[in-house]
């Protein structure tokens, strides 16, 4: 019987493949059977080894996505490696933690645009080709920041908002061209970005207080909404934002 949760013989690119979530993903998008273009500014040694020893394909491609110059050059080199792009899984991101009141420009324009334009650019960018081949999964991180406000971090909370109605509007368009485009929002999860947090020991225990699995996330805990949005099984889902947050929107 078909198993709609086969990646084989599909191609994806994963930014910011090389730690946390994108390392977590793109191991479990190898691990269901896709080859792996790992794109980000860090050389993702340790996730392309991982997947050759799955028997996967998988190429480094260093790219900068604090700008968009890169975006074409990510679509056409991993072209060349695999000769498709099935999946994009849109990770690569930063905060930038001040007053509202103190924020600067620079830490506005630094967080949108690698978190957002970035982002829209390289969906546009692997969207072209997916429409050519009418079929393609795009799949964008995006964050408890999607849902609430937060405090501190006015530019991640934009882009965040931001990634949600960007994931709705791309479905409405492309869903009838064969792609389909959703997010996938991460609750507490534990990776380098959130570090201080979780060694801050009063917040830590307010953060962990109010989570209802009572744990911090782990990258790992990302991997199946991630194969799901970038399989077969998910072929009829569009424009969704799939919380993985232990419960704490539910809260
Ligand atoms: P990490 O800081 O561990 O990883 C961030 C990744 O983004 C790194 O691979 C980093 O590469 C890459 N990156 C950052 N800036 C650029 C850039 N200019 N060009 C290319 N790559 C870049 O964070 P997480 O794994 O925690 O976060 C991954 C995604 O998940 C982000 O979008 C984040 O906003 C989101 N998220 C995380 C949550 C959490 O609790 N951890 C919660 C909700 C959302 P490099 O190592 O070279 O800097």
């Amino acid at each position: 019987m078909h198993n709609p949760f086969d990646l084989s013989g599909k191609a994806a690119v994963v930014t910011g493949a090389n730690t946390g979530i994108g390392q977590a993903i793109a191991l479990a998008l190898a691990a269901a059977g896709a080859d792996l273009a790992c794109v980000g500014r860090t050389p993702a040694d340790d996730t392309v080894e991982a997947a050759r020893r799955m028997g996967r394909k998988a190429v480094i491609i260093a790219a900068d996505l604090s700008t968009i110059e890169p975006v074409q050059r990510i679509v056409d080199e991993t072209l060349a490696a695999f000769g498709r792009l099935d999946i994009l899984v849109n990770n690569a991101g930063i905060i930038r933690r001040a007053d509202a009141v103190d924020f600067s420009e620079a830490d506005w324009d630094a967080v949108i645009d690698t978190n957002l334009k970035s982002a829209f650019f390289l969906c546009q960018a692997a969207a072209r080709h997916m429409i050519a081949q009418s079929q393609g999964k795009i799949i964008n991180i995006a964050s408890m920041l999607t849902f609430q406000g937060g405090i501190r971090v006015p530019s991640y909370t934009a882009s965040k908002s931001g990634i949600g109605g960007l994931t709705k509007l791309l479905a409405n368009e492309w869903a009838g061209k064969g792609i389909n485009v959703n997010a996938i929002a991460p609750g507490y999860i534990a990776t380098n970005n959130t570090a201080a947090l979780q060694a801050d020991e009063a917040r830590n225990k307010a953060i962990v207080d109010r989570i209802p699995a009572g744990r911090w996330g782990e990258p790992g805990d990302l991997g199946g909404a991630a194969v799901f949005l970038a399989s077969d099984a998910a072929r009829y889902v569009q424009g969704h934002i799939l919380a993985v947050d232990g419960g704490w929107l539910a809260r």
